[in-house]
């Protein structure tokens, strides 16, 4: 146990209050009850050492004594089933079912540490197939050397995608002598939570274009007018938004990007990328929809046949028939990711 003289506690305190203050700013404590039972423990009302932290009741601290293997188990399920139950969670299309096969898979394989590719090759190549599969799925060209890798969902995949679009924005600009401190990036509202974040992380101006009835409640192409300018780095195209599963136009978008860049020929971000956020659709369009169906939807270069789509990613989770979580993200060429 920790050894302190009466000095220490006083900076051990301001250290946890800190740590408190820090863990509430990024919202990982959401619930009161624990909050208030960190708080508790580092302004002294309970110790090291004390009975609280010895037995069970404080759950925030290193315990002095262990608990036997089958207490310890029993103690997390039956927490765990206080959760809500995936069967009964419509609200993020995640696939709640899973085949003994699968269960089997991961239990033989659940010791593998994934983060060990030298160890692990097999795992990888796997992963590469799956790239492969859907590099076809979305028609990338093979001359073109697509890329892309595995991730926990789209969430992970959008962060990728957003980030490779930065830099080579960034790298457009510093070699024209220009600015990178303002960069932004164009979005409807209809996006999912994850896009919103994807800026906030990477600090990137989020512009939200707003939807409305007129525009069926996705991205509005003539909007972009307002909206782009030399430092936006890209456009986030939805292929089936989490409201309503609408598909946002890549050929109007795309359209009006080309007038726009037309207007401006003395910016240095031409070519302005499209990444096709296919979380929901990226499993969809290519098996459900017939040729004219493309067309109505703007997708009649689908996927990365049409050149301003750069990157598009898909959750395995929602329609890839895969438990959570899964996601990919792709680039149609090497060479955007290669700065
Ligand atoms: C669900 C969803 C995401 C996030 O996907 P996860 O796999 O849950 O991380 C992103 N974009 C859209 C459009 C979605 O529907």
């Amino acid at each position: 146990m920790l050894h302190r003289n009466n000095s220490k506690p006083k900076k051990f305190e301001n250290i946890a209050g800190q740590a408190v203050h820090d863990l509430a700013g990024l919202q990982l404590l959401s619930n009161n009850v624990q909050k208030s039972a960190i708080q508790k423990n580092h302004r002294g009302t309970t110790k090291m050492g004390d009975t609280e932290s010895e037995g069970m009741a404080n759950k925030y601290s290193v315990p002095k004594k262990g608990l036997p293997a089958d207490l310890s188990y029993q103690l997390i399920h039956n927490e765990l089933t206080l959760d809500g139950n995936p069967h009964l969670n419509l609200a993020s299309f995640v696939n709640t079912f899973t085949t003994n096969q699968a269960r089997k898979l991961i239990d033989e394989n659940l010791t593998k540490n994934l983060a060990d590719n030298d160890e692990y090759p097999q795992l990888i190549e796997l992963t590469q197939r799956c790239i492969s599969m859907l590099a076809q799925l979305w028609h990338a060209d093979p001359d073109e050397e697509p890329i892309g890798c595995a991730t926990t969902g789209s969430s992970e995949a959008i962060m990728l995608g957003g980030l490779a679009m930065k830099k080579r924005w960034e790298h457009r600009m510093k070699d024209a002598g220009k600015d990178i401190s303002k960069p932004n990036i164009i979005m409807s509202s209809a996006c999912q939570v994850a896009l919103e974040k994807f800026t906030r992380y990477f600090e990137v101006e989020c512009r939200l274009i707003p939807v409305s009835h007129k525009s069926h409640h996705m991205l509005d192409p003539e909007s972009l007018w307002d909206y782009v300018d030399e430092n936006t780095i890209g456009c986030f195209v939805i292929l089936g938004t989490t409201y309503t599963g609408h598909l946002e136009n890549v050929e109007k978008v795309s359209d009006v990007l080309s007038k726009i860049e037309a207007e401006h020929p003395d910016w240095s971000n031409i070519d302005i990328p499209i990444h096709a956020d296919g979380a929901s659709g990226g499993f969809i369009i290519p098996f459900g929809f017939e040729k004219e169906h493309m067309k109505a939807y703007g997708l009649e270069r689908w996927g990365f046949n049409h050149p301003r789509v750069v990157s598009m990613n898909t959750s395995g989770h929602k329609f890839g028939l895969t438990t959570p979580g899964l996601g990919w993200v792709l680039w149609s060429r090497r060479v955007l990711v290669g700065q």
